[in-house]
């Protein structure tokens, strides 16, 4: 073939290519019509705004028709699965059915914080009228919570119990909520300041998700349940997973999954400022998985300060968890210093028995995400 010829015939089927992509485009805005059309009959009725039943059978219906038309499945299920995030987040912005028209002012105490927005817009979007309670409105507490429906504790951890003990007698039926991330001490304290409903919710995620489905949100059953169900099952028709946990158990878990982690992230991100590597070249070299380790712990250092050093000091316990695992760092390192190749493998295969087959269901997630973060690699 001349050059000529295969730089026509390359035209050619490029041009046919972008007609395809076109089309594509053309179908992937009539699903997200589609889409929206379903949310505003789910928000009408109230149903969540994720389904994983109907989400599982269709991606299952589709990775099959895939199949059949020699389309790998995992590529249909990745591109619906990033069609299906937008749809939750334009259906974030839609309004959702109000459970508890009734529902008297809801305040958010700290409402102009980062969980505190996202609360006073979903609340809002669900049909309340929300009202702000923030550092500087004090003297006006009690005329704003004296006809309170529902009031949201979400100030700084720090502050948590001195604004719980600082509330005004709030009305016998308020339910009285925190957002905070540790549990029990909030927990006790809201209980022995209000003797109405109260409960404890621990929402998992960052407050730039952009929208509550497919997240969890932990709650801690405080006084007088049947109050605050309303609240509960609003929460999953904004799609989130609602986790039942005593507070105690919350704490416990939480050291584990935020506190340890948070911890081990900032001494890693310590240890590369105090070396001062050349970041960009670790970025260069970086395969994948590196470029996204590097860029768990980065991303620590562009939040607040202040939550995590409350996250990590949260309790004694933590302390306690974080020394046991410099323990541990000890001990491993004893294993390097006694060149002890075999005490290692032996170590490294009983952890592996240990994860049992959370190990390989982990190797498999774990490479859905490194191929999508090379994607994104310029
Ligand atoms: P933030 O610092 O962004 O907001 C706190 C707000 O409280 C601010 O607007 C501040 O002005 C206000 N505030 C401070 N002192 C006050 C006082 N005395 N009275 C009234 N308002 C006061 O903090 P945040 O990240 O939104 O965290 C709030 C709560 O949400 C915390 O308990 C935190 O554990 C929890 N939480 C946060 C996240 C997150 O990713 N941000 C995730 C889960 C849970």
């Amino acid at each position: 073939m001349s050059r000529e010829s295969m730089v026509a015939k390359l035209t050619d089927l490029r041009n046919k290519i972008d007609e395809v992509d076109k089309s594509l485009l053309g179908l992937l805005a009539k699903r997200l019509s589609l889409v929206a059309e379903v949310g505003e009959v789910k928000s009408r009725n109230g149903l969540p705004i994720y389904a994983p039943d109907r989400e599982a059978a269709m991606l299952a219906s589709r990775r099959k028709e895939a199949t059949d038309l020699g389309v790998p499945p995992d590529l249909i299920e990745d591109v619906l699965r990033r069609v299906m995030r937008e749809s939750y987040l334009s259906e974030n912005n839609k309004g959702f059915k109000t459970l508890c028209p009734q529902l008297r002012t809801i305040v958010i105490v700290g409402g102009r914080g980062q969980m505190g927005r996202l609360f006073d817009k979903i609340l809002t979007l669900s049909g309340y009228k929300v009202q702000i309670l923030e550092r500087e409105d004090w003297p006006r507490a009690k005329a704003l919570l004296a006809d309170a429906g529902m009031v949201v504790i979400s100030v700084p951890i720090h502050l948590t119990i001195e604004v719980i003990n600082s509330l005004p007698r709030l009305p016998d039926d308020c339910i009285l909520v925190d957002l905070t991330s540790v549990k029990n001490a909030p927990l006790q304290a809201m209980l022995s300041v209000h003797s109405g409903p109260v409960l404890g919710l621990h929402p998992m995620f960052g407050s730039d998700s952009g929208t509550l489905a497919k997240q969890v949100v932990v709650y801690c059953e405080g006084r007088h349940s049947e109050a605050y169900q309303w609240l509960l099952e609003q929460i999953r028709i904004w799609g989130a997973t609602l986790y039942r946990s005593s507070a105690i158990e919350h704490d416990q878990n939480m050291s584990f999954i935020q506190a340890l982690r948070h911890f081990t992230t900032f001494v890693y991100g310590l240890h590369l400022a105090e070396e001062n590597v050349d970041l960009e070249q670790l970025l260069a070299l970086s395969s994948p998985i590196y470029r996204l380790e590097l860029v768990m712990v980065g991303r620590l250092f562009a939040q607040d300060p202040q939550l995590y050093a409350d996250i990590i000091m949260a309790s004694k316990s933590n302390l306690a968890l974080i020394k046991l695992y410099y323990q541990r760092f000890e001990e491993a390192i004893t294993l390097l210093e006694q060149g002890d190749k075999q005490a290692f493998i032996d170590r490294f295969k009983k952890i592996g028995r240990w994860f049992g087959s959370y190990a390989k269901s982990f190797l498999m997630e774990s490479r859905v995400l490194l191929r999508q973060a090379n994607d994104r690699r310029k």
